[in-house]
């Protein structure tokens, strides 16, 4: 695991300007075992590592029934279509603001967003780029809490928002091609699989750029205020810590996912991750 997860990092400061944050999700094979097989969110993503019992169980449950969060939301989740892509399954509203996507979960490779914006808010970069823009309520809800942080003294700015499957497409063939399509996708996302796809998505930092993207912004005042205030503004720290068993993902701070106030709070407030509130990967505790 060390070897892979140094790998991985080694890569990831390498190619993070390309790449973004979900360059560093973790290699799943390698994830720690979790305490009930089923627990394993990333259980049936890598078909060269399978997990026996996990791969049938996880596959096979249901997930649209969103148990924890009865009078939450209407319709909060888009259910998985029965299309399939090996073990990753084609979400059926790719358009829901509270669609799950994970390593197991993707967006149609057809899917763009029709609203994408450019939000406003400073970025790192100065370039009207494709990884500036996000969806318009996403965009909005984004800049009131960059406003909110600005009160409280904090200045964050954006690193990178929305990803457009052709763009994480050539992202990750280049790596296949160089490292074989099974390495690959243990440090790159599949294409349809990155959040930053949904255009729901950004990494945001300090203003001074420093540790964009970068575990160095764990603990820092800003990652602090988001932590603390992210979900006022229907935002959620999508990796939390010690979640990765189940998030796919390591920890990562600086990556906020717009789901809506409702949401957001519901989820702050049960202190589960996205996948555990809709109940996609059952969770023995
Ligand atoms: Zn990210």
């Amino acid at each position: 695991m060390n070897t892979k997860m140094t790998y991985s990092l080694t890569l990831f400061v390498a190619l993070s300007i390309v790449t973004g944050c979900s360059s560093k999700s973790e290699s799943t094979p390698t994830l720690s075992p979790a305490t009930s097989p089923t627990t394993q969110a990333t259980a049936t993503s890598t078909a060269s590592s399978p997990s026996p019992s996990a791969t049938t169980a996880a596959s096979a449950t249901p997930k649209t029934t969103p148990k924890a969060t009865a009078g939450a939301v209407a319709s909060p989740i888009a259910s998985p279509a029965p299309s399939k892509n090996g073990d990753i399954q084609v979400v059926a509203k790719p358009e829901s603001v509270t669609v799950l996507v994970n390593k197991m979960n993707s967006l149609p490779s057809s899917y763009e967003p029709t609203d994408l914006v450019y939000p406003d808010i400073p970025f790192i970069f100065a370039e009207k780029i494709e990884k500036r823009k996000m969806r318009s309520t996403a965009a909005k809800a984004i800049e009131k809490l960059v406003a909110g942080a600005e009160k409280d003294g904090i200045h964050l700015a954006g690193v990178s928002a929305y990803r457009s499957y052709a763009t994480q497409k050539s992202v990750f063939q280049r790596y296949v091609l160089k490292d074989g399509e099974e390495k690959a996708k243990t440090y790159s996302a599949v294409p349809g699989t990155s959040e930053h796809e949904t255009g729901l998505a950004i990494d945001v930092t300090g203003s001074d750029g420093k540790c964009a993207a970068e575990d160095c912004f764990g603990g820092t005042k800003e990652a602090n205020w988001l932590e603390k205030h992210a979900a006022e503004y229907g935002f959620i720290i999508r990796y939390p810590k010690g979640k990765s068993a189940i998030t796919g993902y390591q920890y990562e701070p600086w990556h906020i996912r717009y789901v809506g106030v409702d949401v957001s709070k519901d989820i702050e407030a049960k202190k589960v991750t996205m996948e555990e509130y809709y109940n996609a990967v059952p969770v023995s505790k």
